[in-house]
C-alpha cells in the first residue's frame, strides 16, 4: 500500500511510523512527491489499510494496485533517470555506452575506449568476469579486468560499466567500477540481484535470454526492494526460434517497458542481433522507438577479439551511427549532445556557489525553453528573458552563462533579429541544437473537437498548421505573441469553444488536454537553436563556424571569398545575406561552414579571407 503522510507530519511521529510498518514484516521505502512524504508499505497482503489510515501522521492510504511496486508507475508516475558518475541515463538526452566485450589488455581497452569517446560514448563498457557457454573460452582478466576499468576511467573521464557474475565480486565491483551489469545469465539469481541492491551503485539490469518482461521487471523490484532505485533496464535480444540472428531484438518491450515502470530502458543491439552488419540498424530503429539509450560492443580490432568480435563494430563504424543517432534522437524529442561527457566532466560549482544559469525566451513550455532544457540535460537554472536582446544582455552583463536563441526555422526560415544581435554583441556562439517543433490543440480537459470556436496561438503557428485550420473554417482564429500565452489564456481567462496550439509541454504546464495531436502541415519542422556564451565550454576540436563579413562593392569580390572555401576544401552550409544598418544597398553575408575557425589549418585561409573582406567577425565554432 501507499502511505501518504500528512504535510506537517513530524520527524519523530514519521520514525514511530515507519518502525511500526517495518515490524508488522513489511518492506518500507519513502519517497518525497511534491512536498508530502510518501511511503511504500510492501510485502504484507493481510495488513489493514484501515488499521494503518488510523495511525499518527498518515494522511491517506492508498491500495497499490498489479504486480509491479517500487518500478511501477502508480508509486513513481515520472520518469526516472540513474545517475552514473557524471553521466544521467533516462532524460532527454541519449546515453551511448560503448566498448568491447571483453577487458583484453590495459592497450586494447585504452585504445577503444578513446576512440569511442571521440565519437560521442560517454560510458564505457567492457566484461573481466564474462559468463561464457564453454569452459574453454576465454573467462575474463577478473581482477585485473576491474583495474584497467579503473584506469580508462582515470585517463578518459568515462565512468566504466562491467557484469558481475557472483556476490562473491561484491566488493570488488564496489571499489573498481561506477555501475554494475547484472547479465542476461544472472537475471533471475535472485541472491545477486539482493545483493547489487544493497551494493549502493547503479544496476543495469539485462533481460534474460527467454525471460518476459513481467519475470524481468520482477528481477528488478528485487533491486529495488533492497533500496536501489538507480536500475537500467537493458533490452539485449530474446531466444526465439529465428537462426538469422544471435537471439531476436523485441523492439516491442521498449513502449511496454514505457507505460509499466519508470526505470530508463537502453537497448544492446549487439548481442540482440550478433552480427556486426545488423547492429547499426537495430541501434538506429532502438532509438526511434524511444530508447534512453545504447549500449553496443565496439571493438579496436574485433578481428582479434576475444571473444563476440563478428558482433563488435570497428570504432568508425560506432562514429558512423552515433551521427545516424545524433539525427534521429530529435525526432523523437530527444538529443544525442556530443560534448556532453566533457560538460558533464568538468567540476561542478563549488558549494554556495550558483549553478549555471541559461537564459531563454518565453515561459516554461515555449519551444525555446524545451530547446534549454535539452540543452543542459538537466543541469543549471534556467532564466525566462522577455525578448530575444534581453537573453543577449543577460549573457553579456554575466547574469547567465549561457543564452539559447533560435536562428532558423525549416519552414519559416531565418530569424533575423537573432542574426543582427549576434554581430551588435560581441558573444560567441558555443554549440547547436535541432528540436523538432510539433504542434498540438490544445483545450480545457473534456473539450471535444466539435465544440471549438476559436483558437488561439502565435502567428508562426498558426502559420504551420494552415492546412489542419482551413479545415475548420468557422473558427475565429486569434494571434498572440508566443503559443505559450495562448495556452496560459486558456487556463487563466477561459472562454466558451476556446483552444490554443502549443507543445505538449504548454498544455502540461497548464493542466490542459491535447485535442488533436501533431497538426503541423508539415512534419520536417525543425528548428535550429544556437547556444550562446562568453567562450566555449568545451575544449574538443570543432566541426562547424559561423562567420560574418562584408566585402568591398566590385565584381567578383563575394566570389573571391567563395573561392578560398572552395580551394581549401572548405564545405559551405549556409549563406545568407543581411543588410547593413544605415547603409543602403549594402550587406552582412553569414556563412556556415564545415570547419574549426580556430583550428591550425585555418589560419591560412583565415587570413585570405580577410584580406578579401572589409569586415570578418567570427561568430563561433562548435
Ligand atoms: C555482455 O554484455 O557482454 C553480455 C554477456 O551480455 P548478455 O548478458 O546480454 O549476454
Ligand atoms: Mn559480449
Amino acid at each position: 500500500m501507499i502511505v501518504v503522510l500528512q504535510k506537517d507530519v513530524t520527524e519523530d511521529a514519521k520514525q514511530r511510523l515507519r518502525a511500526e510498518l517495518y515490524q508488522k514484516g513489511c518492506v518500507v521505502r519513502e519517497m518525497d512527491s511534491a512536498g508530502q512524504t510518501v511511503i511504500a508499505a510492501l510485502g504484507r497482503g493481510d495488513l489493514d489499510p484501515k488499521q494503518v489510515a488510523a495511525m499518527e501522521g498518515v494522511a491517506e492510504v492508498v491500495p497499490m494496485e498489479g504486480k509491479f511496486k517500487l518500478v511501477g508507475r502508480q508509486w513513481h508516475p515520472q520518469d526516472s533517470q540513474v545517475q552514473v558518475g557524471p553521466i544521467t541515463i533516462g532524460g532527454q538526452r541519449i546515453a551511448l555506452i560503448a566498448g568491447p566485450c571483453a577487458i583484453e589488455s590495459l592497450a586494447q581497452a585504452l585504445t577503444t575506449a578513446r576512440e569511442v569517446k571521440r565519437y560521442g560514448a560517454v560510458i564505457f563498457r567492457g566484461g573481466a568476469f564474462k559468463p561464457r557457454t564453454s569452459p574453454y573460452s576465454f573467462q575474463g582478466l577478473e581482477e585485473e579486468g576491474l583495474k584497467i576499468l579503473a584506469q580508462v576511467r582515470r585517463e578518459t573521464g568515462m565512468p566504466v560499466v562491467t557484469e558481475i557474475t557472483s556476490i562473491n565480486q561484491a566488493e570488488l565491483m564496489k571499489e573498481y567500477v561506477d555501475m554494475i551489469q547484472v547479465g542476461a545469465r544472472n537475471m533471475q539469481n535472485f541472491e545477486l540481484l539482493k545483493c547489487v541492491g544493497r551494493l549502493g551503485k547503479p544496476v543495469l539490469l539485462k533481460r534474460g535470454l527467454a525471460s518476459t518482461i513481467e519475470e524481468w521487471l520482477m528481477s528488478a523490484e528485487y533491486i529495488l526492494a533492497e533500496g536501489n532505485d538507480q536500475v537500467v533496464l537493458c533490452e539485449r535480444g530474446i531466444r526465439t526460434y529465428e537462426p538469422y540472428t544471435r537471439n531476436t531484438l523485441d523492439l516491442s518491450a521498449i513502449p511496454v517497458l514505457r507505460k509499466l515502470t519508470h526505470l530508463p530502458v537502453v537497448v544492446d543491439p549487439s548481442h540482440a542481433t550478433g552480427l556486426r552488419e545488423k547492429v547499426a540498424p537495430m541501434a538506429r530503429a532502438a532509438v526511434a522507438a524511444g530508447a534512453d539509450g545504447l549500449m553496443v560492443e565496439v571493438h579496436c580490432d574485433p578481428d582479434k577479439a576475444l571473444s563476440d568480435g563478428p558482433q563488435s563494430l570497428y570504432p568508425e563504424q560506432f562514429g558512423q551511427l552515433a551521427r545516424d543517432i545524433y539525427v534521429i534522437a530529435p525526432v523523437v524529442g530527444k538529443q544525442l549532445d556530443f560534448e556532453y561527457l566533457e560538460k558533464a566532466a568538468r567540476p561542478r560549482p563549488s558549494a554556495g556557489a550558483q549553478p549555471a544559469v541559461a537564459a531563454y525566451l518565453g515561459e516554461p513550455g515555449s519551444f525555446s525553453h524545451i530547446a534549454t532544457c535539452q540543452y543542459l540535460g538537466g543541469d543549471g537554472l534556467l532564466a525566462s528573458r522577455p525578448s530575444f536582446r534581453a537573453i543577449f544582455e543577460a549573457v553579456a552583463n554575466g547574469k547567465a552563462q549561457v543564452g539559447v536563441i533560435p536562428l532558423e526555422n525549416t519552414l519559416t526560415g531565418s530569424i533575423h533579429e537573432n542574426y543582427d544581435l549576434l554581430l551588435e554583441y560581441d558573444l560567441k556562439i558555443v554549440g547547436e541544437l535541432y528540436l523538432r517543433i510539433i504542434h498540438h490543440l490544445i483545450a480545457a480537459p473534456g473539450t471535444r473537437l466539435e465544440e471549438i470556436r476559436r483558437v488561439w496561438s502565435s502567428e508562426a503557428a498558426m502559420q504551420q498548421c494552415r492546412a489542419f485550420l482551413d479545415r475548420y473554417p468557422s473558427w475565429e482564429l486569434s494571434t498572440v505573441n508566443a503559443t505559450t500565452s495562448a495556452v496560459r489564456r486558456l487556463r487563466e481567462e477561459p472562454g466558451p469553444g476556446w483552444a490554443a496550439i502549443g507543445s505538449r509541454e504548454a498544455a502540461q504546464s497548464h493542466g490542459m488536454a491535447l485535442i488533436a495531436e501533431g497538426i503541423e502541415t508539415n512534419p520536417r519542422n525543425f528548428t535550429r537553436f544556437v547556444i550562446i556564451g562568453k567562450q566555449s565550454v568545451t575544449d574538443r576540436p570543432k566541426q562547424k563556424s559561423s562567420i560574418v563579413f562584408s566585402t568591398v562593392h566590385r565584381p567578383g569580390a563575394l566570389f573571391e571569398v567563395m573561392k578560398i572555401f572552395a580551394d581549401n576544401h572548405i564545405n559551405l552550409l549556409k549563406l545568407e545575406s543581411r543588410p547593413i544598418h544605415g547603409q543602403p544597398w549594402q550587406y552582412m553575408f553569414y556563412a556556415d561552414i564545415e570547419a574549426d575557425a580556430h583550428a591550425p589549418e585555418f589560419r591560412e585561409p583565415l587570413e585570405n579571407i580577410t584580406r578579401k573582406t572589409d569586415y570578418l567577425k567570427i561568430l563561433g565554432s562548435y
